[in-house]
């Protein structure tokens, strides 16, 4: 068993084996609002589907975090400075670096699978033709996870992540007496830094400014798969298969 969300889920191994076949060649934006449990939707995709799973923060953090990379490009260095600052990564910048490793993977005819982005209608209309070129229209996958607002802020407010790299832990009755991430072993914490009132801010935030995304991929042409988020994890995950395969 590879997968620590199937480690997590307690599926069996040959559960977990079914997992990992079919690779496809599909580039999967998987969307919802915090705590819709895209993260781990996705890792389970990723596993079925033989698809590379991408954060479009941690890809940004991981270049701002290097030291080479900041000595040599000086608008590294200055989307860094930014960051300190507490400032959000510049959408441009964001949009860059989504495309340099769709670029990379596309050429190694690799799928791959987004979580929480794109998160603009900006990052939208600036990423859709590059990826339209890159993996085909009909290759393009869109599920739209929803969740209503309380159950986000339930979620949200007893967050679990590992210590070393950050590794979700589903907020689920099962998986309560973790005491160490399934993955790499590390200490779980609980991130306190989640209120209510911060919640519902990224909510809003949300329902502006990613929502609209939906539209106009529809207008686009495109059939978003909406998937009832407030459901186990295996059923969650059982739908997306169902409807990602009638796409
Ligand atoms: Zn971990």
């Amino acid at each position: 068993m590879k997968n620590y969300v199937v480690q997590l889920l307690g599926w069996t191994s040959e559960a977990a084996e079914n997992l990992n076949q079919d690779p496809k060649k599909w580039a999967v934006f998987l969307i919802g609002p915090p705590g819709s449990g895209k993260g781990t939707q996705a890792d389970l995709l990723a596993e079925r589907f033989g698809l590379v799973h991408i954060q479009t923060s941690k890809l940004g953090e991981a270049k701002i975090n290097d030291s080479e990379l900041i000595k040599n490009d000086p608008e590294v260095a200055e989307v860094k400075r930014l960051y300190d600052k507490g400032e959000l990564f510049p959408p441009p910048w964001t949009v860059k670096i989504v495309l340099e490793k769709a670029q990379e993977l596309a050429d190694k005819e690799q799928g791959t699978i987004f979580s929480g982005s794109p998160r603009t209608i900006y990052e939208v209309e600036q990423e859709l033709p590059y990826f339209e070129n890159l993996y085909g229209k009909e290759n393009i996958k869109v599920v739209n996870i929803k969740i209503n607002e309380e159950e986000s802020i339930i979620r949200n407010s007893s967050r679990r992540v590992c210590k070393a790299s950050g590794h979700p832990i589903p907020n689920f009755e099962k998986f309560k007496n973790i005491l160490v991430c399934p993955q790499d072993g590390s200490e779980i914490i609980t991130r306190g830094l989640d209120t209510p009132e911060t919640i519902k801010t990224r909510n809003e935030v949300y329902h502006r400014r990613t929502e609209p995304i939906f539209n106009f991929l529809e207008k686009s042409g495109y059939k978003v798969i909406e998937i009832n988020g407030e459901q186990s994890i295996e059923n969650v995950f059982k739908d997306i298969l169902q409807e990602i395969s009638k796409s």
